[in-house]
């Protein structure tokens, strides 16, 4: 449908067994992409590893380069980003998803930590710049355009109480992507976002063991949680990795060119801006 044959992405965090990483990793690759696949270098087998994905990329017939680094440090993004571009020789799309995991943030500012602000920050923010200014040099230098697809939220535009944390920087997703999009135009690079509503990875499980109120189960007030996803999209379901794949799958696909600076729901309908 949307042919990146000889194109090389890059996403980060694709190692959760069902997570959105993995999801878009191996969409692009169904599209003939080869991928470079990141994700922390900690062992969590609940989460799975890039292995995995690695694996499952080449059962597609595409190559797989598992690249272990932290978004949040400068050094180990500027060696994961040159070991991809010495492995297949260029790079085209990154996809910026990795995200901090959900827990000691989901509280109500008077009782938010710094330790935990900061984090949410570091990752969500602070890994997306970082990760672009590596690609977007290697982009510019190449002279052949390319793409950049940051993973807001549905929160990203709306502010939710006990998400200050995560709203403040999925907000700020939104806003480096204008600014990003504004400085490579030029370079026929075209930067978005997408921002989906409520996915059932493995995130959502720690959202609801954070979330659950004194007395509610995290199982139950997941089923809540995924309850009130359904009843408030208009298309009666909630988004799954698949819904964000494919508008990933689209973005990095020449079928998108004269889009960006653009923050795309997938929600739904759940929300309509
Ligand atoms: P997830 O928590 O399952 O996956 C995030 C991945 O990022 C994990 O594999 C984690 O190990 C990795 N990661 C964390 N810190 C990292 C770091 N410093 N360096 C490299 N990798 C790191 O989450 P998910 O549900 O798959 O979400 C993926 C993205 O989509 C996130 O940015 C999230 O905010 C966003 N999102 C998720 C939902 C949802 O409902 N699940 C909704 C909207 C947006």
């Amino acid at each position: 449908m949307y042919d990146l044959s000889g194109k090389v992405a890059l996403v980060t965090g694709a190692a959760g067994k069902g997570g959105l990483g993995r999801a878009i990793a191996l969409r692009l690759a169904q599209e003939g992409a080869n991928l470079a696949v990141n994700d922390l270098d900690r062992a969590d087998s609940r989460r799975g590893s890039l292995d995995d994905v690695a694996a499952q990329i080449k059962a597609l017939g595409q190559s797989a380069l598992p690249v272990y680094a932290d978004v949040t440090i400068a050094d180990q993004v500027e060696r994961m980003v040159a070991n991809t571009i010495a492995h297949f020789g260029r790079i085209d799309i990154l996809v910026n998803n990795a995200g901090a995991p959900a827990g000691k943030d989901r509280v109500p500012v008077v009782e938010l930590e710094e330790s935990a602000w900061d984090l949410v920050q570091n990752v969500n923010v602070k890994g997306a710049f970082l990760c672009s200014r590596a690609v977007a040099r290697a982009l510019i230098a190449q002279g052949q355009g390319g793409k950049i697809i940051n993973i807001s939220s549905q929160a990203g535009k709306q502010g939710v109480p006990r998400y200050a944390a995560y709203c403040t920087s999925k907000f700020a997703v939104c806003g480096f992507t204008q600014a990003l999009a504004h400085e490579l135009g030029s370079h026929r690079i075209n930067v978005n976002a997408i921002c989906p509503g409520l996915i059932a990875t493995e995130r959502i499980d720690d959202m609801a063991r954070a979330l659950a109120p004194i007395g509610i189960s995290p199982a139950a007030h997941r089923q809540a949680m995924i309850e009130s996803a359904i009843n408030k999209a208009v298309l009666g379901r909630m988004a799954t990795t698949g819904d964000i794949a494919n508008m990933a799958a689209f973005l990095a696909s020449d079928q998108s060119e004269f889009l960006t600076g653009l923050a795309l729901s997938v929600t739904g309908g759940a929300s309509m801006d």
